[in-house]
């Protein structure tokens, strides 16, 4: 109980510093918009823009010195909103306000930032004439690279396309896959997996719903045991079939069967939520001590890349070897590696980035209302509820919260600049 106590007091300095912050840097940007000069600059290049490199992006243009720019490199018409997509995979009629329009964040002075809607395709690090090629087959020369490039996965982990248009054919198609399935079969018991499994069946109650998972506890690392408590209780509640601590082969074939170690699950829909790859290919050129056996980027403490003969490449987001690997995290990266690349330009020591604990606090949906699962305190059917989690590695809390169906999808929309739900 104590120790709830102090997480809980812990958490309320985070959020009291992190304000003072957000004052201090919009005073700091408006000072940065009377000084910064456009015209002919070196270039900072930014490849990705989600979560880290959006942010890293926003940072470095609001504060980069006259003569530096930063050219945002991004493959994507819109952000895409990862943590709505096993929601909006289910339910339809929100698919559009997982795709939030660029370039209002960035907020920057004319001439801080060049936005390039293209796929980086080859990598040339030259000393004193390092540049990057994308898909067009134009160069950019770059002063600095930031890699931030995150993972590549299947819906309901990543889009997978890059317009909002087919990202939103995509999401009605796995809609209508679900509606049309009597019994799915979902692999991972990760965030995507444990989100995507209980809307399904608070969903759609009269389908079969199993989820594997081939730990003995949902989630995964950063997560404690009460998470794991919270999420399997609720799936007992909805009767999604949970297997816990199986890796059985998984067929190809779109309707089949699962050998378990006591069963034989049958399925006509089957959504794998594993498999999540870092972006990495692109960066072969760093020595091979700089990946990870998973493929993820080894970093340094400033986050510049291992490799010691690259010090202006910096990475942040999934893409690095971190422990925590989400949003919140990715743009703490994001800000650090800003942070430096500033630095650097003044002469000045780089500094440290350390995972704090309150960057793993987490939201992890677990189902919808619906007739066939009421829940007391909350009335309207089609809102859903979510487990919030924080560990400070001495004490973990849980608690669970009523949220609307669109999860925080306006919340993200405005604090990326966006009007919800203009186009
Ligand atoms: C189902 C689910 C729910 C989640 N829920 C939450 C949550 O509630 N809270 C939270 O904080 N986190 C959550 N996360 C985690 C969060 O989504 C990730 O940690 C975050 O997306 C990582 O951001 P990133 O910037 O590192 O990379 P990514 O989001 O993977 O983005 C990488 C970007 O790089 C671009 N890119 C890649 N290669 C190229 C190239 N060659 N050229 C140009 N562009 C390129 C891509 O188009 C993309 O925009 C969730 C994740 C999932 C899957």
């Amino acid at each position: 109980m104590f120790g709830r106590l102090i997480l809980i007091g812990k958490l309320i300095t985070v959020i009291l510093r992190k304000a003072l912050f957000q004052l201090q840097w919009k005073l700091r940007r408006i000072l940065h918009k009377h000084t910064y000069k456009p015209g002919e600059s070196k270039n900072i290049v930014v490849i990705g823009a989600s979560f880290a490199g959006y942010h890293a992006a926003h940072c470095l243009a609001n504060s980069l010195p006259t003569g530096y720019r930063v050219v945002v490199i991004e493959k994507n018409s819109h952000f895409q909103l990862t943590w709505v997509l096993p929601r909006f995979s289910v339910v339809q009629g929100h698919e559009n306000k997982a795709f939030i329009p660029y370039s209002p964040y960035i907020n920057a002075p004319d001439g801080a930032c060049l936005w390039v809607h293209d796929s980086v395709t080859a990598i040339q690090p030259k000393e004193g004439a390092s540049r990057v090629q994308v898909s067009s087959g134009d160069w950019i020369d770059y002063e600095y690279l930031v890699i931030a490039t995150g993972c590549t996965a299947e819906l309901p982990s990543r889009v997978n396309w890059d317009s909002k248009e087919e990202g939103i054919i995509a999401l009605r198609g796995q809609q209508r896959r679900f509606d049309r399935a009597e019994d799915i079969v979902v692999i991972g018991g990760g965030a995507a997996g444990v989100e995507l499994a209980t809307d399904l069946k608070s969903h759609y109650p009269e389908k079969n719903v199993t989820l594997i998972h081939s730990h003995p506890k949902l989630l995964g690392a950063g997560f404690g045991p009460k998470i794991h408590d919270a999420v399997a209780k609720e799936m007992e509640r909805l009767g999604v079939d949970l297997v816990l601590g199986e890796r059985p082969a998984i067929p190809d074939e779109f309707a089949g069967e699962i050998v378990l170690k006591d069963r034989t699950v049958h399925y006509d829909c089957l959504v794998k939520c594993i498999g999540q790859k870092p972006n990495t290919d692109l960066f072969r050129f760093l020595d091979s001590n700089s990946f990870t056996p998973s493929g993820h980027l080894r970093v340094q403490d400033t986050l510049q890349v291992q490799d010691a003969q690259h010090t202006n490449v910096y990475a942040a987001g999934d893409v690095i070897d971190e422990v925590i690997k989400n949003g919140r995290s990715a743009m703490e990266q994001g800000q650090a590696v800003a942070q430096n690349i500033l630095r650097s330009i003044q002469g000045r020591a780089q500094v440290k980035y350390r995972q704090q604990w309150w960057e793993g606090l987490t939201k992890v949906t677990i189902g919808l209302v619906s007739e066939a699962f009421p829940i007391q305190s909350i009335a309207n059917i089609g809102q859903g509820q979510s487990v919030v989690y924080m560990n400070d590695g001495q004490a973990e809390v849980t608690m669970t919260l009523r949220q609307k169906t669109e999860l925080d999808s306006a919340a993200v929309w405005k604090h990326l600049g966006a009007t919800p739900y203009d186009i």
